[in-house]
């Protein structure tokens, strides 16, 4: 099996990681005088569990995986920029990714002055396999691949993902951020056999809990580990950690299903409208759609309380608007705007 060390930075391979006072003494009782904190218990009163233990297990029967190879993050914003830090020497490695896809990459990419290479999507956004691999080069120390891709909302097949993350000598991130939309399996199943794909998750879109900030990286628990030794010790707090627990124990499938549904009963409204010029096929809970004149309807709808991410001005994107789909009866609101914008348009 490959050893990703060598992919490791020097600083972060030769690091001695903060030991907080709970690393120091793990029982549950016990009178604690090891943290400075104070003793008047509000319910918040004690440091969180850096490690995350108890909602890691919970994290751990849901996704069918064994704890260590769970890295919980403040959103999976903090995960993308923990692969930079983790193994990414500023302005020596690089890092390569699709376009268009999620823009934080980027942000991270120039937050942690790493070059990144952005390759276009191909036709109908296909996976561009071989221009991926032809600009990997020795400084590539992560390629990140985004399926169900944000913005376009299509997946990549499986095969031809695993096929990168075997040929690549590099990390590679498979941002998941929508497979609970998709009727693609997650990769998950393929960390166990693959040590250099870290597979991201969120809670922010299927689980309903973008508003607690809360990503994962699934991934050997060597990349695991390295993550947790780079992270603020205490990036989940106590109140998130709660919460989280009870949310994700009520479960989301009846949700899940319901957008999956108005997804579709939305984009065949959309299709139906003589301005919308494609409606592109989604694996997540948003479509995207090209009109004849997105600025122009982008404003319409803003005029009517609907307000939608305009897309029109990213490369591979003309044209496009970004459709969240919403509760039934926002949908149909949507729905109702566009037909408005219609006849005000024939006139
Ligand atoms: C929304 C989204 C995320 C979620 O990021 P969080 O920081 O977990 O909220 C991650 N990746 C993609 C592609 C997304 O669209």
């Amino acid at each position: 099996m490959r050893d990703i060390n060598k992919y490791v930075r020097g600083a972060i391979a030769a690091l001695t990681p903060y030991s907080t006072a709970r690393d120091e003494y793990e029982g549950e009782l016990g009178v604690f005088l090891d943290a400075n904190e104070s003793p008047y218990d509000n319910g918040y009163n004690r440091y969180p569990d850096p490690h995350q233990k108890a909602l890691k297990a919970q994290i751990a029967a849901i996704k069918g995986l064994p704890a260590e190879n769970i890295f919980i993050g403040n959103g999976s914003d903090e995960a993308i920029d923990l692969v930079f830090r983790v193994f990414c020497e500023p302005r020596e490695d690089n890092v390569v990714a699709i376009a268009p896809s999620y823009g934080m990459y980027k942000v991270a990419a120039a937050i942690n002055d790493v070059e990144i290479r952005e390759v276009p999507l191909g036709e109908d956004f296909s996976l561009p396999a071989d221009a991926l691999l032809a600009v990997v080069d020795e400084n590539t120390k992560a390629l990140f691949l985004c399926s169900p891709n944000n913005p376009t909302a299509n997946s990549f097949p499986r095969e031809e993902l695993m096929r990168l993350v075997e040929q690549v000598d590099c990390m590679v991130v498979v941002d998941e951020a929508y497979i609970d939309f998709a009727e693609a399996e997650s990769l998950v199943g393929e960390i166990a056999s693959h040590p250099n794909l870290i597979v991201l998750q969120t809670m922010s879109k299927a689980w309903g809990m973008a508003g607690l900030r809360v990503g994962l990286a699934l991934a050997d628990s060597r990349v695991v580990a390295l993550m947790s030794q780079v992270k603020y010790p205490y990036n989940i707090n106590v109140a998130t950690m709660q919460i989280v627990s009870d949310l994700l124990a009520k479960g989301v499938s009846d949700e899940v299903a319901q957008i999956k549904q108005q997804r579709s009963v939305v984009a065949k409204a959309l299709a139906e409208l003589p301005f919308v010029e494609r409606v592109y096929p989604s694996d997540a809970n948003f479509l995207l759609v090209r009109v004849a004149d997105a600025d122009a309807l982008y404003d319409h709808l803003i005029k009517d309380g609907i307000i939608v991410r305009n897309r029109t001005r990213v490369k591979g994107c003309e044209g496009c608007l970004r459709i969240t789909i919403g509760l039934a009866q926002e949908n149909v609101k949507l729905i109702e705007s566009l037909k408005r914008y219609e006849k005000s348009n024939i006139r």
